[in-house]
């Protein structure tokens, strides 16, 4: 990976920043989470008060207590165990309740922070990073909210207690059980510690074997008519002997780790029976409190086993939060400026891409509001640097790029969308009906108005089938110039002061191209429309062309201004004229 890929990742959030992240979340539903957290330690103080009550009734045969008493405390155990069966069960639900409701909070909190990061970092982050973030790393602290959190938090409650608890029968008795626990957040530690690595290298491997699986079958052609059957094949293998490596040694080390919390229980259970047995013998403590320290030492086992195996879920759950909340520390400069006029402009801007070479050198360009400009040149001149640096999509290193006065960068998206609009070839079409994709660009506009919009991009076709119907890959697939048309007709209805189109018509064949061009202008009157012409054609009946060479602007001036003076200009238009005509005569 270059170092240009790393430093255009998204960063990654600091533990701190973790820490401060899940507070925030149980801090937007405080009331509930202390509830839980009664219920959890209600729970917990019931599940303790049941060894503690039979080490009573131990001694209170000893001392003689009638059948009565003896029955009424058994009952009490009864009862305790009841309640605190349905308390658990309340606070797990509880629990799991919370964790959706904050997991809900969190996937609206990421995709609104997405939406709002500048285009170009979004550009530069790539599809793969945004999506995992948005998607798995969601899902990863959503699995941590809903199941992992709750499940951690009753058996560590629950752990306490149990401490606390044989603490409280015999101090002496609380020391011994405590005596495994160094060794216990050892083991823990070095689990978690090789955990990763190994978990890290098990999806790779499998996501590795699933690519080979998955290039195989849609290469099967290729596949086939290479002869490479045997060598897919051998590679499958392979991959899947990785695979298998992988899962074994995960294994492996699961079944170290509770193997040795196996032992490290039983070690802990050994010491305190030896030490109350001892000590209850020497007549140093009652039998009826080395049963109560024994049967909590006991249950000590079974939620401890629980925090462990859910600490995977949880490391993998923080990790997965400390990429979400990375996207946090992208800055987001506040864009509040409100622009005075619609006149924009771009004044001495240099620019370049990724800490590369100026590619942009000082340019000038000054379209009049209503004004239709073209922009013309050789290709990797500047062309499209201009046209994003327009619409605000990258901001100058040097010099200014301004919408009525002010930076175009600094205006809010919603509010800058409203004034000027980039159409380029890249579009998207939503699955969604057609009307849906069209009132995207201004949600209160009625069906005639969308309507007049199609007409006016030449979508007869659109005009047909209506404006109910289905868009997308599963439904109506749209070809690239019926795709550009919807892209079109959606400035149309967003009706912008600026309009700049990059190649907007380039997917549609070049006879209907200048018919689309020529309505479109129609429809755009008034407007300041700068076109970057890649077809000389259309820069001919431009009000005025600027024409730009390595990432200045040479010329500027209507066509015939600008043949006339026989420079750049001219020369372009003789070679695009004599291609044409090596066309037409081909
Ligand atoms: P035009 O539209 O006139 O063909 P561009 O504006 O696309 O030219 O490109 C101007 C220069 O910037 C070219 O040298 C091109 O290689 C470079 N460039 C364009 N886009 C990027 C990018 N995303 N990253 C790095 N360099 C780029």
């Amino acid at each position: 990976m270059s170092a240009i890929e790393i430093q255009n990742r998204l960063p990654v959030a600091s533990p701190a920043e973790v820490r401060r992240a899940l507070m925030r979340l149980f801090a937007a539903d405080k009331g509930r989470a202390v509830q839980i957290l009664v219920l959890y330690v209600l729970a917990a103080a019931l599940s303790v008060a049941v060894p503690v009550l039979l080490g009573h009734v131990v001694d209170g045969i000893r001392a003689g207590w009638t059948v009565g008493r003896i029955n009424l405390v058994c009952g009490l155990i009864v009862v305790c165990v009841a309640v605190q069966f349905v308390l658990s069960r309340l606070g797990r639900r509880a629990g799991y309740r919370f964790g959706e409701r904050a997991a809900a909070r969190l996937r609206e909190g990421v995709v609104g922070r997405v939406l709002g990061l500048p285009l170009d970092r979004v550009e530069q982050a790539g599809r793969g990073d945004l999506g995992t973030r948005t998607a798995s790393d969601v899902n990863t602290v959503a699995d941590l909210l809903r199941y992992s959190g709750p499940t951690i938090a009753t058996a560590f409650i629950e752990v306490i207690a149990l401490y606390v608890a044989t603490f409280a029968v015999d101090p002496l008795l609380g020391l011994c059980s405590l005596l495994t626990l160094p060794l216990l957040l050892l083991t823990a530690r070095r689990y978690l510690r090789r955990a990763g690595e190994m978990f890290r290298g098990e999806r790779a491997a499998m996501s590795e074997a699933a690519e080979t699986l998955t290039a195989s079958g849609t290469g099967a052609r290729t596949v086939a008519a290479l002869a490479l059957q045997q060598e897919r094949r051998s590679m499958g293998y392979r991959r899947a002997e990785t695979m298998y490596e992988w899962f074994m040694r995960v294994l492996g080390l699961q079944n170290e780790f509770f193997l040795a919390l196996l032992w490290l229980n039983r070690i802990q259970l050994v010491l305190v029976i030896a030490a109350a047995g001892w000590w209850a013998l020497q007549g140093g403590m009652s039998l009826g409190t080395a049963v109560a320290a024994i049967t909590l030492t006991v249950r000590i086992a079974n939620p401890t086993n629980t925090v462990m195996a859910q600490l995977n879920g949880f490391q993998q759950g923080t990790a997965a939060l400390a990429r979400i909340e990375g996207v946090n520390r992208v800055a987001t400069a506040r864009r509040e400026a409100v622009p005075n006029g619609t006149e924009v402009r771009l004044d001495a801007v240099t620019f370049g891409y990724d800490g590369g070479p100026d590619v942009l050198h000082g340019l000038n360009l000054h379209p009049a509001p209503g004004e239709r400009l073209a922009v013309v040149g050789p290709s990797g001149a500047g062309k499209s640097t201009i046209a994003r640096l327009l619409a605000g999509i990258d901001r100058p290193r040097t010099g200014s790029a301004t919408f009525g006065g002010v930076p175009v960068c600094d205006i809010g998206v919603e509010e800058l969308r409203r004034h000027v609009v980039l159409v380029t070839q890249e579009h998207y079409v939503f699955a969604a009906t057609l009307r849906d994709n069209l009132m995207l660009a201004a949600p209160e506009a009625g069906d005639a108005l969308l309507e007049a919009a199609l007409r006016r991009v030449d979508a007869e076709w659109a005009l047909t089938e209506g404006l109910d119907t289905m868009l997308g890959d599963e439904h109506r697939r749209l070809s690239t110039a019926e795709a550009q048309q919807i892209a079109l007709a959606r400035v149309v209805v967003a009706d912008p002061d600026v309009v700049i189109l990059d190649e907007a018509t380039a997917g549609i064949d070049p006879a209907r191209a200048g018919k689309v061009e020529s309505a479109l202008a129609a429809a755009l009157e008034g407007r300041t429309v700068i076109t970057i012409a890649h077809q000389l054609q259309a820069a001919r009946s431009a009000d005025r062309i600027a024409v730009v060479e390595a990432g200045r602007i040479a010329e500027e001036g209507t066509h015939e201004d600008l043949l006339a003076a026989n420079g750049v200009y001219a020369g372009l238009w003789r070679a695009w004229q004599g291609n044409r005509a090596r066309h037409f005569a081909g």
